[in-house]
């Protein structure tokens, strides 16, 4: 079934009315399960993940249709429609629309002063909890399914204390994105350039991460510029991105002859 389906997405900045948006039309498909029988007439389960990635030159766009997505403040929906799980998300507050399940990390990831990040996490969690009418987590209980995750993304246990965000070198936020995401859960992911910031071997904890949630039922939309991401979290539809509009969508070939070729190599048929 699909996830998300944008059609027609015009939108402007807010205080001077000026359009970013142009006319977007995109779709993500949650992954698909088949069963089917083998020749040995056994049952056998087939499934695929769905991945896709937004490319396109600085300024295109990308992270604006990100934040239009979730409901940023500063810009204003002039006309389209979006359809998240079949619902219309252009009339959600932002917190309904993270509780319905899309998640988004954001390119400069905001600080919360006076809120730990173990209690930020647990209150998400516990938010979502409720509204599928399951009892609240302690912070015990909480603790034992956090943890084995910041082990996961290699980060020190200490940073759950720390305030949200508040000193994080780039990189910590990354990682501390991809922690909330991996504690948090979502249908789908909003990820902005994830990638940048991030050396190599935190790349692929984080690459190794992502990876690990995907499930038929969900799916992952990143943004990137660099293959690099891109060769760890392997795309199943690229699109490109320009003058606030979705202009190709293709297979991860299409960002091989990127990194090749640049954007002019794009044949814009
Ligand atoms: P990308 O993520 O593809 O690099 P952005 O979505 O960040 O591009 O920006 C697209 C264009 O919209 C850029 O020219 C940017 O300067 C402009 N823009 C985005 N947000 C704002 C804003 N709040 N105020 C003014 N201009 C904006
Ligand atoms: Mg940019
Ligand atoms: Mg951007």
């Amino acid at each position: 079934s699909t996830l998300l389906e944008v059609r027609g997405l015009t939108a402007s900045v807010k205080e001077t009315g000026q359009q970013i948006l142009a006319g977007v039309d995109l779709t993500i498909r949650e992954g698909e399960v088949r069963v089917g029988s083998s020749w040995s007439r056994r049952l056998q389960f087939y499934w695929r993940l769905v991945i896709h990635a937004i490319m396109g030159k600085n300024g295109s766009g990308k992270s604006t249709l990100t934040k239009v997505l979730v409901g940023h403040p500063h810009y204003e929906v002039t006309g389209g429609t979006i359809l998240f799980k079949g619902e219309d998300l252009v009339d959600m507050e932002p917190e309904d629309r993270s509780l319905a399940g899309l998640f988004m990390s954001f390119q400069a990831p905001i600080e919360i002063p006076g809120v730990s990040n173990f209690d930020f996490l647990l209150m998400a969690v516990n938010a979502r909890r409720e509204r599928s009418g399951l009892p609240a987590l302690g912070p015990l209980e909480f603790y034992s399914v956090v943890s084995p995750k910041v082990d996961a993304l290699k980060m020190d246990p200490k940073f759950l204390d720390r305030n949200v965000n508040e000193g994080f070198s780039g990189g910590e936020r990354k990682r501390n994105e991809i922690l909330q995401l991996s504690v948090i859960g979502a249908d789908l992911a909003l990820l902005d350039e994830i990638d940048s910031g991030l050396d190599v071997d935190a790349l692929e904890d984080v690459a190794n991460a992502v990876n690990g949630l995907l499930t038929p039922q969900n799916s992952v939309l990143m943004i990137t510029h660099y293959q690099r991401l891109l060769d760890l979290i392997k795309p199943s539809y690229v699109h490109i991105m320009e003058n606030g509009k979705i202009i190709k969508t293709g297979d991860s070939s299409i960002a091989t002859q990127i990194n090749e070729g640049g954007f002019k190599s794009i044949a814009l048929v």
